[in-house]
């Protein structure tokens, strides 16, 4: 069985203090890592002082992106060395807030999913399908050719420890979920692509997270679907107490 992992996503939210105030509020609560995986993927000006907090703590610091290079004349820009030489556990990498709005390739994501691995940092890896490609027929298309281009060029052993993340454009921040059928029907078809693109241990083994207006409603319902090993979630991170309730429902899943 795969150990569900939670990440929650803060995206360009909370101020310093809260974020730190977070932290605090969580910790004494957090499940214990043998059953869940607890993440918070936090704006980058936070994640030194995260990684300190949660020192001690089951609590993972993730980033939210993250450049390929190790250093370079990238004004503005933050390079998987740096986040390694804090100690950060995940990055998210190709969210669609990412490559929709800041022009992020599929190339660059596989760039930065080496990157990533290269310095010990798990890769969140994200796909989806925005609403005109799941009405047109063409979400498993689309979130295939995501997953492949991806994953070009790493070796079943690296796959197996990466997240992979399921996230319908059309469900980010939005209140509309997936149907847990839906997305449970789309995990699959990925999971599909990596037994696909490697054997069936590579993919029974691989962990993919739904994401898309997941809340302590509907989590139990998706977690308990075959191939949603856990969630990726915006809105519902960031507060203390629906935060902590979508860990506590992985950790009973
Ligand atoms: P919401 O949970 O706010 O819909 O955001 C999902 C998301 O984009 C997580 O990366």
């Amino acid at each position: 069985m795969r150990k569900p992992i939670i990440a929650g996503n803060w995206k360009m939210y909370k101020t310093f203090d809260e974020a730190v105030d977070f932290v605090e509020a969580i910790q004494e609560a957090i499940p214990s890592e043998e059953k869940v995986d607890t993440v918070i993927c936090a704006p980058a000006l936070y994640l030194p002082t995260l990684v300190v907090a949660a020192e001690d703590t089951d609590l993972a610091i993730g980033a939210q992106n993250m450049h390929f290079e190790d250093e370079g004349a990238f004004t503005g820009e933050i390079s998987p060395a740096m986040l390694s030489t804090i100690h950060v556990d995940y990055v998210i990498l190709g969210h669609s807030e990412r490559r929709e709005l800041f022009n992020e390739t599929d190339e660059a994501v596989n760039k930065k999913v080496r990157a990533a691995l290269n310095h010990g940092i798990v890769p969140i890896i994200c796909c989806g399908e925005t609403l005109e490609e799941r009405e047109a027929g063409s979400t498993e298309a689309k979130v295939s050719g995501q997953i492949r281009a991806a994953l070009e060029g790493f070796t079943a052993e690296e796959v197996a420890h990466m997240v992979l993340a399921y996230e319908p454009i059309w469900a980010i921040g939005t209140g509309k979920t997936a149907t847990a059928d839906d997305a449970n029907a789309v995990c699959g078809a990925i999971r599909a692509v990596v037994a696909d693109l490697y054997d069936s241990e590579t993919s029974e083994t691989v962990r993919i997270q739904y994401g898309g207006s997941v809340k302590p409603e509907n989590i139990v319902e998706l977690l308990g679907k075959e191939h949603i090993d856990g969630a990726l979630v915006g809105g519902a991170s960031l507060q203390p107490d629906s935060y902590l309730k979508l860990l506590e429902a992985a950790a009973n899943a």
